[in-house]
């Protein structure tokens, strides 16, 4: 039947947007499915921004990149990578073009909420042995209680050894736990609201049990464990005071659901858009027409802080000292560069469609998401990409196939969050937020599109080339 003038106009001026299964080739649904696999290896083998910047370091060298030298001069097509403080590191591959003409650059962070020991953890509390710890990150605290925990870390020892830490990963290894209320007896809990059931004090981990044979021992739990660190590690209670020790959920990705279609994993914010960005620029086959660069960040979950987030001058000081190898201006380059700051955004779940507005929300399976501004209260606290900068990444993500929409997260007024957009827009760069949407986001196991995470690789992908 022929369309109706109607229909015809309807067609070519309205907005569509369609599912990237309904859409995508059987070449490019297997490509979703490859790098799917590849990106659970990443989840599984990186929990935390020290193990992420080891896993981008081993990559990055394996394509020929070499440590940063700031003294040397570089030409198109040297690769170089810099890790500042084992919790952030930026690579870049060199263009034809000028540093002047700027440098494509994504960002993405690789610390996830998580809890961290305190410097004294360990106490005994009644034949029980716990590390108590202080939380990192936007939590609902209930949801970290009662999940397998696996501990990751290091600790600097008096003669100044540095021990890697990370139990609960392998198969056998124990693993830790807060445990909870029976319901039986959560009558006067379950009446509380949700932020005062389980307050930060409350999150400490059990670590043992079995006590240390000797009468004349006051906390014989205790000393047990710590005779067991002392054996395997040669520590004592001591080195927790110089120690960086992080509870991460033990849980490994994998699919979800019948069609296998999403992923489960502890960390998909941000490490679904760093894996994305890290391999978008590893993967590049040619000389990049621009320099391209990622930055791979750390202290985006506590405000960008400390000598290792983005609020610092790391970045700043590396593209300084790039241009003065290259004789280029760094104003200028700063100038010209443009950055899409790869972060998560929510996606639709149709359990909680009250907190989103549903013209302004990221689907699942429908592509990256674009958005203009984050913020909260009338924007406040966002960079607010201009209409430029927009138009530059659609017409860029159009020309090659690369799946978007844009997100906003949340109704006006409901709550909101930031990234570390605003920070890149300080050093006078063009700077726009895009990444991931995800289902439970800063829960120990959130969900991502398989799909989604492809399209946003595509994105990183074909930025770098050109
Ligand atoms: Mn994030
Ligand atoms: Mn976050």
């Amino acid at each position: 039947m022929e369309k109706t003038k109607g229909e015809l106009l309807a067609e070519k001026l309205t907005r569509k947007k369609k599912n990237i299964y309904e859409t995508a080739s059987a070449g490019e649904k297997k490509a979703i499915g490859v790098f799917a696999e590849e990106y659970k290896y990443f989840l599984d083998n990186a929990k935390t921004e020290r193990e992420s910047v080891d896993f981008a370091v081993e990559a990055a060298e394996a394509k020929g990149y070499k440590p940063f030298d700031g003294k040397k001069k570089y030409k198109a097509g040297d690769k170089v990578y810099l890790v500042n403080r084992n919790g952030s590191i930026v690579l870049a591959h060199l263009g034809k073009k000028s540093l002047e003409e700027g440098i494509h650059l994504s960002a993405a962070h690789i610390d996830c909420p998580r809890l961290d020991l305190k410097q004294n953890p360990m106490y005994e509390k009644d034949g029980l042995c716990y590390f108590k710890t202080h939380y990192y990150g936007g939590i609902k605290k209930y949801q970290w209680t009662v999940t397998p925990l696996a501990l990751h870390g290091v600790i600097i020892k008096s003669d100044g050894t540095k021990i890697k830490v990370r139990i609960g990963e392998e198969p056998g290894d124990p693993i830790f736990v807060i445990t909870d209320l029976l319901p039986h007896l959560a009558a006067a809990q379950m009446k509380k609201p949700l932020f005062e059931a389980f307050t930060g004090e409350d999150l400490n981990v059990l670590i043992g049990s079995e006590p240390f044979e000797d009468e004349k021992v006051s906390e014989k739990v205790k000393l047990k464990i710590l005779a067991m660190l002392n054996e395997k590690y040669g520590v004592t209670e001591e080195d927790f005071n110089t120690a960086e020790l992080i509870f991460t959920p033990a849980a490994k990705a994998c699919d979800i659901g019948f069609d296998r279609a999403l992923i489960g994993g502890y960390g998909h914010d941000d490490r679904s858009n760093s894996f994305a960005a890290l391999r978008g620029l590893l993967d590049l086959k040619a000389t990049p027409d621009h320099t391209a660069a990622v930055i791979l960040t750390d202290k985006e979950e506590i405000g960008s802080t400390g000598n290792t987030g983005l609020q610092a001058s790391y970045y700043r000081h590396f593209v300084e000292k790039l241009c003065a190898g290259a004789g280029a201006d760094p104003i200028v380059c700063f100038q010209n560069t443009k950055c899409l700051s790869a972060d998560v955004s929510t996606a639709y779940d149709p359990h909680y469609p009250d907190v989103v507005e549903l013209q302004n929300v990221g689907k699942l399976h429908y592509g990256g998401i674009i958005s203009k501004y984050t913020g909260s209260r009338g924007k406040s606290d966002t960079s607010d990409a201009s209409a430029e900068t927009v138009a530059y990444f659609k017409t860029l993500f159009d020309k090659n196939g690369v799946a978007w929409q844009t997100g906003e997260l949340g109704k006006t007024d409901v709550g909101g969050g930031g990234t570390v957009a605003k920070y890149l827009a300080h050093l006078d760069i063009d700077v726009i937020d895009f990444g991931v949407g995800v289902l439970s986001m800063h829960a120990p196991f959130e969900v991502i599109s398989k799909a989604d995470l492809y399209m946003t690789y595509k994105a990183f992908n074909v930025f770098n080339k050109n």
